[in-house]
């Protein structure tokens, strides 16, 4: 009971979801954590929504959740995330438009942080992509360890004294005198140059961290967008992971 899967950037691709639970289940993990940006891009938002709530997953929003669960302009947005949201507003249930708005911005996770973009304003969704982004977070993070997710690229932060550190190993021993901000990447688009699944295991008991890669069927999401009115550039994406 003591493993903890979390994950992140799901963005509607239920083939890369269930990758990662069956790889997860199989390290004997139960619990499970989702950092939101369940929805956008990928073709089964519908099914991504049932299977969090199938699993009993503790979630939070992601800016792509709360753009698919109002009715808001989307005319700031690039044309992929534009028009992909238009075409899962159409497609979400009431109720499962009610579910993606009432998720928290941020929420505990024991005696950690889960947050989708940053703990500083979360419902600005700022990027965190290096380490000078992480020290600024990490300034007003107040637990051992932040999750979060957004710039869909794994990375670990740790905080000595006031030396903000990245961590570059896949599996880390955390510290108790050093605090952590976790990247846990992304499930659905991948921006790494790596097209698996991306999610990290963490064992509360053991006091470690894994990232974990996980292959699935990608080339039936390929095949799912490009036979649906979503923009074949999102099938691109996928491939190149970038
Ligand atoms: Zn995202």
């Amino acid at each position: 009971m003591s493993k903890t899967a979390i994950f992140s950037d799901i963005h509607g691709n239920l083939k890369a979801l269930e990758a990662v639970i069956a790889d997860a289940k199989r390290e004997g993990v139960q619990n499970f954590a989702c950092l939101g940006d369940v929805v956008g891009y990928g073709p089964d938002p519908i099914e991504c929504i049932a299977t969090l709530q199938e699993i009993d997953c503790v979630c939070v929003k992601g800016n792509h959740d709360d753009d698919a669960s109002n009715n808001r302009s989307l005319d700031n947005l690039n044309d992929e995330a534009r028009i992909s949201l238009e075409w899962t507003r159409k497609r979400l249930s009431a109720s499962q438009k009610e579910w993606l708005a009432t998720l928290p911005y941020q929420r505990r996770l024991g005696r950690n942080m889960l947050v989708h973009s940053s703990p500083d304003n979360p419902e600005k969704w700022n990027y965190v992509r290096n380490r000078f982004d992480a020290a600024a977070s990490m300034q007003v993070q107040n637990t051992p360890l932040c999750f979060l997710g957004h710039t869909h690229v794994p990375a670990a932060y740790c905080k000595e004294g006031v030396n903000v550190m990245a961590v570059k190993e896949p599996f880390i021993h955390l510290q108790a005198d050093q605090r952590y901000l976790v990247n846990v990447g992304s499930v659905g688009q991948p921006r790494d140059g790596i097209p698996e699944a991306s999610y990290v295991m963490f064992d509360r008991l053991e006091r470690t961290l894994t990232f974990s890669r996980v292959a699935y069927d990608l080339h039936a999401v390929v095949n799912a967008i490009k036979s649906s009115e979503l923009p074949a550039v999102l099938a691109q994406r996928l491939i190149s992971a970038a």
